[in-house]
């Protein structure tokens, strides 16, 4: 398995022009099997490729090649507990090659950099490459999957730490130890009270989640640790127009209302901008906190912006009942989606996935 990151979006290598070299995955071959190219090693694109191995096992002739950035699984639902050290953050990753493997599917770790859908090949390459991969499909599934939108507020980008990733959880901890260790060293009780404010921008599931767990972590578990640190130095701020917005009212209900038991403050007005100081709500008050993560809102992977398909207002792609993606039959791939009803004009309003 390959190195956890601390940055998940691998840095390019800078030729893009030198030809594909070595082994080329999904090669046009002079067999009848058709070759199925999957992108993405999320749920989506893992349970996607061994679905159809198995299903197609003895019964048709398939060439299934997934590709991924990453060699590994991640189970996002315990990242919390894993940038709290809750559970070893290693725990939580499973190795693709070996899952692949057992089912007869070719795996290549790539960033995809390009999709050509008319002439139906995907671009994309190793993170130490400079060489470039044509892959050839036949039939395409896309399961990119989403990122947290940072580009919804200045300074978010440069200054906000992220919730998605397996190297975000190493990220996080580490910070949140950090800050810990500075505040440990100073009387000032003003830049002591910056150290130890830890910000969550985003009241959905991943931020209210990851919340509650810092919760357990600085107050329960870190200030046993420091004695030189007031007990009442920790402040928690989870901003959010509302809490779990996409979950039926009374749980919602009662998660606002533990978070407000175990001392978290909900802030409702929306956050503006974030710098090295801390976030400054739109109303013009400034957090001061040396830790803020973004977790709202979700962006599509810039390979999906780029295709020339029919999309939400949001950029997400717009598929019909089986997952196809609308669009001329004969280039269209299929799509996976994420906690979204999908509309399609004519057509009934298909039920969540997730
Ligand atoms: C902290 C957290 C907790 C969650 N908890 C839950 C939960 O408890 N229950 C639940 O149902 N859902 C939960 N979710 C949501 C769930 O993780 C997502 O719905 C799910 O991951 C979506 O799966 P996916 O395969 O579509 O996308 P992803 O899991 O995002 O997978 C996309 C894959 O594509 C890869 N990729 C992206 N771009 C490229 C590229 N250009 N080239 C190559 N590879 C690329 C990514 O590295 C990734 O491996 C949680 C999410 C988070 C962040």
């Amino acid at each position: 398995m390959g190195p956890v990151q601390a940055v998940d979006q691998p840095p390019m290598a800078q030729t893009t022009s030198v030809p594909a070299a070595g082994h080329v995955l999904a090669r046009p071959s002079a067999s009848l099997a058709p070759r199925i190219v999957i992108l993405g090693g999320g749920f989506a694109g893992v349970t996607t490729a061994l679905e159809l191995a198995k299903r197609c096992a003895g019964v048709l002739p398939v060439h299934i090649t997934l590709i991924s950035d990453q060699n590994f699984f991640l189970f996002t639902p315990m990242l919390a507990e894993a940038a709290t050290g809750a559970v070893e953050s290693r725990h939580i990753l499973y190795p693709i090659r070996p899952l692949c493997g057992a089912w007869g599917i070719e795996f290549g770790e790539m960033w995809v950099e390009a999709l050509d859908l008319d002439r139906r090949r995907i671009l994309a390459r190793h993170r130490r490459s400079p060489a470039r991969q044509q892959v050839h499909y036949d039939a395409l599934i896309i399961a990119l999957g989403a990122t947290p939108n940072v580009g919804m507020a200045p300074g978010a980008a440069e200054h906000a730490l992220t919730f998605k990733g397996a190297g975000d959880a190493v990220q996080i901890r580490n910070r949140v130890i950090d800050l810990f260790e500075a505040a440990a060293l100073t009387d000032d009780p003003w830049v002591r009270q910056r150290l130890l404010t830890f910000v969550v921008v985003g009241a959905g599931h991943a931020g209210t989640e990851l919340m509650a767990a810092l919760e357990e972590l600085t107050r329960g578990i870190l200030l046993r640790h420091f004695e030189s640190i007031p007990k009442d130095s920790v402040r928690l701020v989870l901003v959010g127009s509302a809490v779990l917005p996409q979950t039926a009212t009374n749980l919602a209900a009662y998660a606002k209302e533990q978070l407000l038991a175990r001392g978290i403050e909900l802030e409702t007005n929306r956050a503006g901008k974030v710098t090295e100081e801390g976030l400054t709500l739109q109303d013009g008050r400034l957090i001061p906190s040396a830790c803020v993560i973004w977790t709202a809102g979700n962006r599509v992977s810039l390979v999906v912006a780029d295709l020339p398909v029919a999309k939400t207002k949001d950029g997400r792609l717009l598929v019909n009942e089986f997952f196809k993606v609308k669009g001329p039959a004969a280039c269209t791939p299929w799509a996976t989606m994420r906690r979204r009803r999908v509309r399609t004009p004519g057509l009934r309003t298909w039920p969540r996935h997730r």
